[in-house]
């Protein structure tokens, strides 16, 4: 029998690509998810264990049943403009769900966990190439709370030698390549898809948020890789710990940043079409620049980014996004029911 990987936010955009990296790995990923923000139908790749992180007998009711070899730790509010409206719902939510699943594993006896973190916990850094030894300094409640998280992890590592890999994303983009999952937030926030439903006419224009950065163009500079690449890290992270390589945090990017007009500027050789542009204030909480040194992945893993060129992510998203998704009519209905569309 395949060794079973429980995968929270299994139902998500990052985690869904996961569980199919997972199931393609040779392991059974069961997505444990509230289907708050993700669909139950993106979970194609294993069993859906329905739970709630807030909720810790529904955590410790999944394990039991599905006794997997280790966690998979997507589930998260993961707005950075959201959590600066809203902080106490970011600490709330992030850190104590996380909190339960931690103790939860612990309890059940399982010594092996992979944890989504971000470069929201390196902040504001003046442009400097961020690695995982650059001392991490939030400026928003999202990073604040992922930055707590790690602390949970490196507390409960000592205590109960619960090995960890925490990986720091950078800005995650595209979709699944053969078109069996993708990414589909309501309400969208994020730039790439945004940009394209612009571009489809699904919305009027993009609003860029500043252009009086001190960057080359004005506009905020990020790096961004392709989910596909991020999720094959995760599998090659999970082995490393099955493998007893112990606890490690790794950065995962491509080094090259690119800021919104650029990104805007790439869309267009592969779109052939304009995006509907406004000038927008600044959002709160955005650092100027978030460029990640990658290294560590590459030479120790052994991660290999093989889609994350813009062009590749862009043109993965636009086939995705002009597919009309597979969630289409079950989203739609989601989407109407929350009186969000
Ligand atoms: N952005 C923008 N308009 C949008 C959404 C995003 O100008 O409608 C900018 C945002 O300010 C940031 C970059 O695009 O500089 C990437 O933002 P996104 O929300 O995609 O990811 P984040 O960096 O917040 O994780």
């Amino acid at each position: 029998m395949a060794d079973r990987v429980l995968v929270t936010g299994g139902a998500g955009y990052i985690g869904a690509h996961a569980c199919k990296a997972l199931a393609r790995a040779g392991f059974e990923p069961v997505a444990f998810d509230n289907l708050s923000t993700g669909w139950a139908e993106a979970v194609r790749f294993g069993p859906l264990a329905q739970g709630d992180l807030t909720d810790r007998a529904s955590i410790d009711a999944a394990l039991a049943e599905w006794n997997p070899v280790a966690v998979m730790h997507f589930a998260a509010l993961s707005l950075v403009g959201e959590s600066m409206k809203d902080p106490g719902k970011y600490w709330r939510t992030n850190v104590n769900g996380s909190l339960n699943l931690i103790e939860a594993t612990v309890a059940a006896g399982i010594r092996n966990f992979v944890f989504s973190s971000t470069c929201a916990t390196y902040g504001d850094q003046d442009g400097v190439v961020l690695n995982e030894a650059t001392p991490q300094y939030p400026i928003n409640a999202y990073g604040g709370s992922k930055l707590a998280i790690e602390g949970i992890l490196r507390d409960f590592g000592a205590a109960f030698g619960l090995n960890h890999v925490i990986f720091r994303y950078f800005n995650v983009a595209g979709a699944d390549p053969e078109g069996e999952v993708g990414e589909q937030h309501v309400p969208e926030t994020h730039l790439i898809p945004i940009m394209l439903e612009a571009i489809e006419g699904k919305r009027p224009a993009l609003t860029v948020f500043g252009d009086d950065y001190p960057t080359r163009d004005g506009t905020c500079v990020r790096d961004y890789v392709h989910v596909s690449d991020l999720v094959d890290a995760h599998v090659l992270g999970l082995k490393w710990l099955l493998d007893g390589k112990g606890t490690r945090a790794f950065n995962l990017g491509t080094g090259n940043g690119f800021t919104v007009r650029e990104v805007i500027d790439a869309s267009r050789a592969v779109t052939n079409a304009e995006v509907p542009l406004v000038r927008g204030a600044r959002r709160a909480g955005d650092a100027v620049a978030l460029v990640s040194g990658s290294e560590r992945a590459i030479s120790e893993l052994g991660w290999e980014p093989k889609r994350s060129s813009l062009p590749q992510m862009i043109g993965d998203a636009w086939r995705w996004s002009k597919g009309g998704a597979i969630f289409g009519e079950a989203g739609a209905r989601t989407c109407r029911a929350r009186g969000e569309c």
